[in-house]
């Protein structure tokens, strides 16, 4: 039976992504940008409970492209406000955990109806902030308000009495989904507004209280996100919002009154919050549930009866969309002998039309920079390792000629299996092109890693396609098409081995990470 919100409430539909091929999307979106960036003196506070707090110096966040501008500044945390975080989202607890779930879920719905209408804004703050391509941007918001949409749906379901085995003996019986407390919510930076609204709404709509500590590179725009929230009637301690390092990231985790940590990030820290988390503290009454979605070392296998211009398509978009900075961006080409150098005659064609740019400028550029200095260094120092372990530049393998933290999209070849470009995670614009002899091996060398995340297998036979859907060992496959661009709902995401929990956000399923079930049975 569909309670009365579900039947006021369109069954859930995925939001349109512009192309802004229409002239007046791109004059508002520019006018967009230029609002923001006529913001960039903005100062935006920490959010503990009621309080907005200042604590001088306020730090910059300075913008990819062009790093003597500024997306706005912030206030950083430190672990001591990050106890007071903790103490004032505990307070909230006690009474946002009673609202009915309806109420929570309303609170989604309106927020994607806000943010429906100020998509525009929200893009260019992504644009600004961590350089994303408008299209790219687009996504992400569309993504956000498909997690509100989604999540709003999934706590109708889960709100209230559940079906259960009606019991034998003479006595009602019900299951219900309980809040599980206070959460340590520590999303990344390379989908600032969609992962980080998606963790953030679905620990809340569920009826716990959070600490919101943004990665510091996309902070300004998670202000905005709870800006828009607290202007829509968020009950205060709800969402402590407290910017910061990761001294501040890691004394949410340990903190013994901290029930749940829910981390989107790399492997490294992935792992070391599993740990410290693991750890019960004086005073703490529960284990910590951890959910952690990390990395990917993922791969694109092109077999020998593939469609060649489809792979390179597929290839292209899946490496280099954002500067290959997703989770679920190919980083290795596994690609079939016969077909290896007519695919990559392919795609190399098609990277020589990449427009590589300032998003800022221009809606047409489709590789932007990367995210920062140190990120700008790390890459490099990746390519050139790869290069002393043999392999060869096909395409780019420098820092592009301009100010900002530009990579040349590049490819490797001469790259094996065994080698560190084939095995450790990049995040940029960097592919391997790794040769197979046959199928067998390409799958093979797909699952030699330690991740599991994303993976794409290009051939037009059905028993291909059919083995790499039983033995490609990946928490999203793919198959002809490109290996990005999840849709909520449609695609579940999360990854296997070192790349998470497997979460599947967006999912049926990833609710339920925030609650816990009381079985409740009364005599007759
Ligand atoms: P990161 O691990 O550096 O940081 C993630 C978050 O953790 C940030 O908020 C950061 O400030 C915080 N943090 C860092 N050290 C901490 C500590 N010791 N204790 C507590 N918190 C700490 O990752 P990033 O650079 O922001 O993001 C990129 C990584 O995220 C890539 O590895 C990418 O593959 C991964 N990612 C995974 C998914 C997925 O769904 N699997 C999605 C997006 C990104």
């Amino acid at each position: 039976m569909a309670t009365v919100l579900e039947k006021t409430h369109p069954p859930f539909r995925n939001e349109p992504v512009r192309t802004f091929s229409d002239p007046a999307e791109r004059a508002a979106q520019a006018a967009a940008i230029e609002r923001f960036l006529a913001q960039s003196e903005r100062r935006y506070p920490i959010i503990i409970g009621n309080e907005r707090l200042t604590p001088e110096p306020a730090v910059p966040s300075v913008t990819p492209a062009e790093p003597t501008r500024y997306a706005g500044w912030y206030y950083e945390g430190t672990p001591q406000l990050a106890d007071r975080a903790i103490a004032e989202a505990e307070k909230a607890f006690a009474s946002w955990s009673k609202v009915p779930w309806e109420e929570r879920a309303d609170l989604l719905f309106r927020a994607a109806a806000a943010m429906r209408a100020r998509k525009d804004d929200f893009n260019a703050s992504m644009i600004v902030e961590v350089g994303k391509p408008w299209v790219e941007a687009d996504a992400d918001t569309a993504e956000a308000i498909d997690f509100l949409e989604f999540y709003a749906r999934e706590a109708l379901r889960l709100g209230g009495r559940q079906s259960i085995v009606p019991s034998p003996l003479p006595e009602d019986n019900w299951l219900e989904y309980l809040p599980l407390g206070v959460g340590a919510v520590l999303p990344p930076w390379n989908f600032p507004l969609a992962i980080m609204a998606g963790m953030t709404t679905a620990a809340i709509v569920t009826g716990n209280t959070v600490v919101l500590k943004p990665s510091p590179d996309s902070t300004i725009i998670a202000a905005g996100f709870v800006d828009l929230l607290i202007e829509l009637g968020l009950p205060a301690g709800v969402v402590n919002f407290l910017p910061g390092g990761a001294d501040v990231g890691e004394r949410l985790v340990e903190h013994p009154r901290t029930r749940f940590v829910s981390f989107t990030g790399s492997m490294a820290v992935g792992l070391h919050i599993n740990e410290v988390a693991a750890k019960p503290r004086e005073g703490q009454v529960w284990i910590k549930r951890v959910v952690a979605e990390m990395g990917g070392k993922d791969a694109i296998v092109v077999a020998a009866d593939a469609d060649l211009d489809a792979a390179a398509d597929g290839i292209v978009a899946s490496a280099f969309g954002f500067s290959g900075q997703k989770c679920s961006a190919a980083s290795r080409a596994i690609i079939e002998e016969p077909v290896y150098d007519a695919l990559k005659a392919k795609v190399l064609e098609r990277i020589a039309k990449l427009e590589v740019g300032d998003p800022v400028e221009s809606a047409n550029v489709a590789v932007g920079p990367v995210v920062n200095e140190k990120a700008h260094q790390r890459i490099q120092r990746a390519i050139a390792r790869a290069l002393e372990e043999g392999g060869r530049v096909a395409a780019g393998g420098k820092a592009a000629d301009r100010a900002g933290y530009f990579i040349e999209p590049t490819i490797v070849e001469n790259v094996t299996p065994e080698k560190t470009l084939a095995q450790e995670e990049v995040f940029g614009p960097v592919v391997a092109f790794i040769k197979a002899r046959d199928f067998d091996e390409a799958l093979t060398i797909a699952n030699g890693t330690k991740y599991g995340l994303t993976g794409g297998l290009f051939s037009r036979d059905p028993a291909k396609l059919e083995r790499a859907a039983r033995e490609f060992h990946v928490g999203n496959l793919y198959l002809n098409r490109k290996c990005t661009g999840a849709l909520v709902g449609v695609h579940p995401f999360g990854g296997f081995n070192m790349s998470g929990t497997d979460s599947k956000a967006g999912g049926h399923d990833y609710l339920l990470l925030f609650v816990q079930a009381k079985a409740i049975a009364r005599k007759r």
